[in-house]
C-alpha cells in the first residue's frame, strides 16, 4: 500500500483529499502545518507528499526547498497544491523541486492520476506493476515471485519484509542502497530499527532466492552497502 503525506492546513479540504486516498487505497496521514509535517517525515518517509502551498508560518515553497536540500529528502515525490494559477507561481513551485503542480479546485480523478503518474516515475516500487530482473519475475498484485529456469518456474518463497526488500531493489538496479536508504525506504523507519537488521534480511533474501539460481543478483558494496545487478548471466555458472 503506498502511503502520502497530506499537508494541508484547511482541515475540509484535507479531510476530502484523506478519504478520497483511502477509498482509491493510499495510506493517508495529514499534516496542518510544516512543522507537523517536518516531524512526520523525520519519523517515516511517505511514498508521496502533497504539499498546500499556502500553510501558516513557513510556506509550502519554503518546505519544498528544504526537503530537496536534503538528502534523505531529495527524491521524495512530491506535489504541491495551490489555489493559484498564474503562470509566474507554477514554475516558482516546480523550480522549488515539485514534480508536479495541482491547481484548487481539483478532481479525485485528476488528483489520483497525477499521484499514480509521479509514482510511476519516482516510485515504481509504490506501484503495483510487476518488475523483472534476469528472469526473476515480482508479481505486487499477486505477491509472486518466480524465475523461469529452461523449462520450469520456480516459485521464490519470501516473508513479507523480503518480499519488500526484493520489490525495492528490482524497481531501483544498479543503484547503491545504504542501510539507513534500505531502512527509510523499506521498512519506513531510519530512527528505530538497527542498521544490522538490514544484513539480516539480505541474508533471508539470498538464501531463498539460491534455489531459483540467482542470489548472486544481491550485491553487498563494501563500506556503502547493497546493490541489485541486472547483469547476473556471468556470475552465475
Ligand atoms: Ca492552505
Amino acid at each position: 500500500m503506498s502511503s502520502v503525506l497530506v499537508v494541508e492546513d484547511e482541515t475540509a479540504i484535507a479531510e476530502l483529499v484523506a478519504i478520497n486516498l483511502r477509498h482509491a487505497g493510499f495510506d493517508v496521514r495529514v499534516a496542518v502545518d510544516a512543522d507537523a509535517a517536518q516531524a512526520a517525515i523525520d519519523r517515516v518517509l511517505p511514498d508521496l507528499v502533497l504539499l498546500d502551498w499556502m500553510l501558516p508560518g513557513q510556506s509550502g515553497v519554503a518546505l519544498a526547498r528544504r526537503w530537496r536540500a536534503d538528502a534523505r529528502t531529495r527524491d521524495m515525490p512530491l506535489i504541491m497544491l495551490t489555489a493559484r494559477a498564474d503562470e509566474s507561481d507554477k514554475i516558482t513551485g516546480l523550480d522549488a523541486g515539485a514534480d508536479d503542480y495541482l491547481t484548487k479546485p481539483f478532481s479525485t480523478k485528476e488528483l489520483l492520476a497525477r499521484i499514480r503518474a509521479v509514482l510511476r516515475r519516482k516510485a515504481p516500487q509504490a506501484m503495483d506493476t510487476a518488475v523483472e530482473v534476469c528472469g526473476l519475475r515480482l508479481d505486487p498484485a499477486t505477491r509472486r515471485v518466480t524465475r523461469r529456469l529452461g523449462d520450469a518456474l520456480r516459485e521464490v518463497k519470501l516473508g513479507p519484509t523480503e518480499f519488500r526488500l526484493l520489490h525495492f531493489l528490482m524497481t531501483h538496479p544498479e543503484r547503491v542502497h545504504s542501510r539507513a536508504q534500505l531502512l527509510d525506504r523499506v521498512w519506513g523507519d531510519h530512527v528505530f530499527i538497527e542498521e544490522r537488521t538490514v544484513d539480516v534480511h539480505v541474508k533471508r533474501l539470498r538464501e531463498a532466492l539460491a534455489p531459483a539460481q540467482c542470489a548472486a543478483l544481491i550485491e553487498t558494496v563494501r563500506g556503502a552497502g547493497y546493490r541489485l545487478t541486472q547483469q547476473l548471466a556471468s556470475a552465475v555458472a
